[in-house]
């Protein structure tokens, strides 16, 4: 069943990750989470499974109808590793439970800064987003200069702590944006497909959807396969 995605983690840019610590409906209760979202929608009227033919009926009929709330019954908890670029956007999905690693506790290394692999040119239409890259020498000098940079931040950071400077304070030397901090981030599954249907999206920043799209093929699909279907259906496309 789903036992396989516990503990599972895939990569996401140069250095982040995502693995799934904990589902509900457990694997352990042999309950899949496409059943516990029908096994909710029928305590409406105080029903049972109905065999796998209509139960997937059901389902696909809740999300056509935006009745939302037995998919709410199924929960993901991430522990998540990304630079502070995606969490900056992550976060405004209020809908999220999180708890985010301690830069007051613990101190950064070299090279827990974001490297991407090309430098994206400003879009031409949309004043947000990006599009296409430099050319591959120009990309090339950047990436050094970028590494310059974390370099000098990052000696700066030490030497603060080395005067005695409290953590808090010494990370103001740091290229606040790229820096890579570990979360623990849990959502249920109906405010999981708002973020994915935001996040996925071809408007949405590169460094964030990287991480949606990993949470969708690596982990929700497999846990959710006919909800996944449905949303592919009706739920994926951003109104416009
Ligand atoms: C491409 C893109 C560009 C963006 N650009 C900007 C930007 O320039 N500046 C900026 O500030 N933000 C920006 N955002 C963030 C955006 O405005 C939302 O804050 C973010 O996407 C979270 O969406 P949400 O509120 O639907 O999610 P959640 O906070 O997870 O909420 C999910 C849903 O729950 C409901 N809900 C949750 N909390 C409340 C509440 N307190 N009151 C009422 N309903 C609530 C709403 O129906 C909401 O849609 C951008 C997002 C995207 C995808």
């Amino acid at each position: 069943m789903t036992d396989h995605l516990l503990g599972k983690r895939v990569d996401v840019l140069d250095k982040g990750w995502i693995e799934l610590i904990d589902l509900l409906p457990h694997p352990a209760t042999g309950i899949s989470g496409d059943l516990a979202i029908v096994n909710a929608a029928r305590v409406s009227f105080m029903g049972e499974s109905k065999g796998d033919e209509k139960d997937k009926k059901l389902l696909f009929y809740l999300l056509r109808n935006a009745h939302t709330s037995p998919f709410e019954m199924v929960e993901f908890k991430f522990r998540v590793r990304a630079p502070l670029v995606t969490w900056w956007q992550w976060v405004r999905h209020r809908t999220w439970n999180f708890n985010a690693q301690s830069g007051r506790y613990t101190p950064f290394e070299e090279n827990d800064f974001y490297i991407p692999d090309v430098w994206r040119k400003q879009a031409a239409s949309n004043k947000q987003a990006s599009e296409g890259q430099v050319e591959p020498e120009v990309n090339a000098a950047l990436t050094d200069k970028l590494k310059e940079h974390y370099n000098e931040g990052h000696r700066l950071y030490e030497e603060a702590l080395q005067a005695g400077v409290s953590k808090e304070m010494a990370r103001l030397f740091l290229p606040g944006f790229s820096v890579y901090y570990t979360w623990v981030a849990k959502v249920d599954a109906h405010n999981l497909m708002q973020f994915l249907r935001l996040r996925m999206a071809s408007d949405a920043q590169y460094e964030i959807r990287v991480y949606a799209q990993a949470i969708y093929e690596s982990f929700f699909k497999p846990a959710l396969p006919w909800t996944a279907e449905a949303f592919d259906l009706y739920g994926l496309k951003k109104a416009e």
